[in-house]
């Protein structure tokens, strides 16, 4: 039977390869009128597009024999340095050995679950998780269980008992994931209080710590929280060029102790040779040849503005959410997450909101488990202040609606 030549013939955990919700909610959220506070998309319009230009066009004309050519499998070696310096901030303390350039840090935690995880081993994330990553965990046939956090992040007792627990239980579990700085989709940073005790916990379990930091620069205050990768040298540390420069170019780094890189390394190449030449060096010209840190910090003037236009609309605009709902208040990042009171559906009000002409992402995609029913997340990150305002106020009509039905 030729047309179920492909049906019969999936591999079981093809099962596991969801579409993303982001992506989804894609085609609803570009229709015209539309206010989109669904997509986690940097704002670009800042870059020096001229300039970027130029130099893209240099290293095509004036570097083309290596530029357009097969490159190193762990990355282009003065990017490995580059990052290690920009990591340098955080307090991470690394060799440029330890880094692994990827295509993007989903690449990178993808290799990181395949190296490390059997089908049925458990992760740990946070509640709620980046989508990207369960997809990832699920599509590798590991099993994510969610921690509960608080307003400063991964509650530590919590993940000592989760963990002791399972244990308890004999199950094996591999690492503990998590987005310490403005998690996405709540936007909530873990204090650095919590990071030291949540290194020191998991090294006492022996269980790794994958840290996932795409957002760490994009903060509103000045004090850095030192990376948890700072506390101990086994920590994997995901950075990406996502959000401070472009995610379209695809250039992230997985940092992991030498001989754990050498490894990922192996299944890179396995995987994509190795990552795009040309978007490292244009990283890399990024990095060292413009002046990026004024750039970025007036992009997150920007992103603070609309953080702020968010979040007095939702205390100012009546019944922009049905009463009861709570909301976080990121000081930095792209998102802010709500919670609707008992009884209310996300997607029920999404329905509605879309007839309004605004949208945002349900939050039961952020979960492994089927809940957060009850959640929303917002970005922030894309549209101005005056259309955010605009799009709260087509929430609070479809709100009223889903509260008078
Ligand atoms: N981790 C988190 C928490 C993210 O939000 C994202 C992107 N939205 C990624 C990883 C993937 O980033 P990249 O573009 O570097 O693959």
């Amino acid at each position: 039977m030729r047309q179920n030549l492909f049906a019969d013939n999936y591999a079981d955990r093809a099962a596991g390869f969801r579409p993303s919700p982001v992506r989804s909610v894609w085609d609803v959220s570009t229709a015209p009128g539309m206010i989109s506070l669904a997509g986690g998309n940097p704002d670009l319009r800042g870059l020096p597009l001229g300039q970027l230009g130029a130099a893209a066009g240099r290293l095509v004309a004036e570097q083309g024999l290596d530029s357009l050519q097969y490159g190193a499998g762990a990355g282009l070696q003065e990017l490995r340095v580059a990052v290690t310096e920009l990591m340098a901030e955080a307090g991470i303390d690394a060799d440029a050995e330890d880094v692994l350039i990827t295509p993007g840090s989903q690449m990178g935690l993808e290799l990181v679950t395949a190296m490390f995880c059997n089908p049925g081993d458990i992760i740990l994330a946070e509640a709620p998780t980046y989508v990207g990553a369960i997809s990832t965990f699920v599509g590798l046939e590991a099993e994510v269980m969610h921690v509960d956090c608080d307003d400063d992040g991964l509650i530590p007792e919590v993940l000592e008992a989760r963990i002791e627990r399972l244990r308890g239980e004999g199950r094996a579990i591999k690492f503990l994931y998590t987005i310490p700085n403005f998690n996405n989709p709540s936007g909530v940073r873990l204090t650095a209080e919590r990071r030291e005790r949540i290194a020191r916990i998991c090294s006492d379990a022996g269980i790794i710590i994958v840290e996932d930091d795409p957002y760490g620069l994009i903060s509103f205050d000045e004090q850095a929280v030192p990376a948890i990768r700072s506390f101990d040298e086994n920590v994997i540390y995901l950075g990406s060029m996502s959000k401070i420069f472009s995610p379209g170019i695809r250039v992230g780094w997985v940092v992991a102790p030498a001989e754990v890189r050498a490894r990922l390394q192996l299944l890179s190449e396995a995987m994509v040779i190795h990552p795009s030449v040309l978007s490292q060096y244009l990283a890399l010209e990024y990095l060292t040849k413009f002046d990026w840190r004024a750039t970025l910090g007036r992009s997150i003037e920007r992103y603070r503005e609309r953080a702020d236009a968010l979040l007095n609309a939702l205390e100012t605009i009546d019944g922009v959410l049905p009463k009861g709902s709570s909301w976080t208040t990121p000081r930095g990042g792209f998102f802010v997450w709500a919670t609707l009171p008992e009884g209310y559906s996300a997607d029920d009000l999404f329905a509605l909101a879309v007839e309004e002409k605004v949208v945002f992402i349900s939050g039961s995609a952020f979960f492994a488990d089927g809940s957060g029913e009850r959640n929303l997340r917002f970005s922030f990150s894309l549209e101005s202040p005056e259309n955010i305002r605009e799009g709260m106020e087509r929430l609070a009509r479809a709100s009223r609606r889903l509260t008078s039905r």
